[in-house]
């Protein structure tokens, strides 16, 4: 068995990369809830009939939280005790049936898929698990009720991974993404979305099915609205802006504090844009923004500029979780995957970077994700985004924010004539002139009025 529809479809394109019609990755499965269960329990065994009812009380992954529901017939829980007016509780062997359902998605027999090893302790060449290491590791439910599906299970019944080669819905995204950014770092950095381009089947990866470098991009346009991860920011907020000042040369201006001219000396590369490519850095509190531009003790000049309308902004805050689908939910493989998709992309572009030569390597892949944010990518509605939001890395509370500003984009900017689609202001009575002492760790130790 494999792991859905999207797996199989995956599978069968990995084969036919020429076909030139590709159907859209989908995050979430077409089948309507009743259909999926009939397909889920179509793949079980009859399990055993059991009198025992089971109350969606006593079951506390949400999946199967719903399917109790579903298949409730009766108004009493034989675990807990309980009584509800209305049915609340379903029949024990058809809960363990959709159980055995889903995880044969992942699941399967060793003598299905794995080689006879007479050396290994399973006799088996592969990990292999007994119905109680396989249950109590995936089923999230009260005790008694685990129990009572282990029971339900043949009690020799042998479990693997039902795609050994292949890395688990939960990986497999994670996975993909770390060899697109290591794609980008070592291999290709231009060429990388060519449909010919050689390294389209990523690298040395025994799994066929990992995503190409060529689909990533898409396939990250295609998950941040679904994992809710777009955000508004309102017109209230405030952007501080800070720079270092040397030799007493403040910056007090929407140019000298805003985003950095076009020129052929900068403005320098950068953790969401490349050497020559403006974009403007702030946060939405002053020591964030003094941690994230300081690198000693020394001056610095603070300004702040507000949205003239709301922003639309991807948000990478680590304080965001993104849904998890479980093995009992009717979601695609794809969903769920995503969490650990967010979170190493998340990791990818918040990681703290030392500028030692180095950053030009490290920052690639997020430059490249910012670039198709910033250029390319629109939410389901067709907005542009205006920016990311990550968390700092140098101020533990702190948020960070990018926009995809130029100086056209400021109204009222000195010495640039402001378009009639600007997006910020600057506040002109905002600067101040700070004197700023950082810690041994690089943490704002004390800021000072100059
Ligand atoms: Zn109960």
């Amino acid at each position: 068995m494999t792991g859905g529809l999207w797996w199989d479809d995956v599978v069968a394109r990995a084969d036919d990369w020429e076909e030139e019609e590709r159907p859209r990755r989908r995050i979430a499965d077409d089948l309507g809830y009743p259909d999926w269960v009939d397909m889920v329990t179509a793949r079980a065994r009859q399990h055993p009939e059991d009198a025992r009812r089971v109350c969606w009380g006593c079951v506390h992954d949400r999946g199967l939280k719903r399917f109790v529901r579903w298949a409730a017939v009766a108004r009493t829980c034989d675990f807990c005790g309980r009584r509800s007016p209305v049915d609340f509780a379903a029949p024990l062997y058809e809960l363990a049936r959709f159980v055995e359902g889903c995880l044969r998605a992942d699941y399967d027999q060793p003598e299905n898929v794995l080689f006879y090893d007479a050396e290994s302790d399973t006799g088996w060449a592969g990990d292999v698990w007994d119905n109680r290491e396989l249950l109590e590791d995936t089923v999230w439910a009260d005790e008694r009720v685990v129990e009572a599906l282990i029971g339900s299970f043949d009690t020799d019944l042998q479990w693997c991974e039902g795609e050994p080669a292949l890395f688990m819905p939960e990986d497999h995204l994670r996975v993909s993404w770390e060899t697109f950014c290591d794609y980008v770092k070592h291999t290709s950095r231009f060429m990388f979305m060519r449909p010919d381009e050689a390294g389209r089947r990523l690298a040395d990866e025994q799994d066929s099915t990992l995503v190409r470098s060529t689909e990533m991009l898409d396939l990250f346009g295609e998950t941040i609205e679904a994992s809710s991860l777009i955000q508004t920011l309102s017109v209230r907020i405030k952007l501080f802006r800070a720079r270092p000042v040397e030799n007493g040369d403040w910056h007090e201006t929407a140019d000298t504090l805003g985003p950095p001219p076009k020129s052929d000396t900068g403005p320098p590369a950068s953790r969401m844009s490349p050497a020559g490519i403006p974009i403007l850095y702030g946060a939405f509190d002053e020591t964030t923004a003094l941690a994230e531009v300081m690198t000693r003790t020394g001056q610095a000049s603070l300004g702040v500029f507000s949205p003239l309308r709301p922003l639309k902004v991807l948000d990478l805050r680590a304080d965001r979780p993104v849904p998890a689908p479980t093995i009992f939910e009717n979601a695609s493989a794809l969903a769920r995957g995503l969490p650990g998709f967010v979170e190493a992309f998340r990791d990818e572009i918040a990681r703290p970077v030392t500028r030692d030569g180095r950053e030009h390597i490290d920052y690639v892949p997020s430059q490249i994700v910012t670039e198709y944010i910033r250029r390319v990518y629109r939410t389901a509605a067709g907005d542009r985004l205006d920016g990311v939001l990550y968390p700092s890395t140098k101020n533990p509370t702190g948020v960070c924010v990018a926009l995809f500003a130029t100086r056209a984009d400021i109204a009222a900017s000195v010495g640039a004539r402001a378009r009639r689609d600007a997006f910020l202001r600057f506040r002109p009575r905002s600067p101040r002139r700070l004197r700023v002492r950082l810690g041994r760790d690089g943490r704002v130790r004390g800021v000072n009025a100059v």
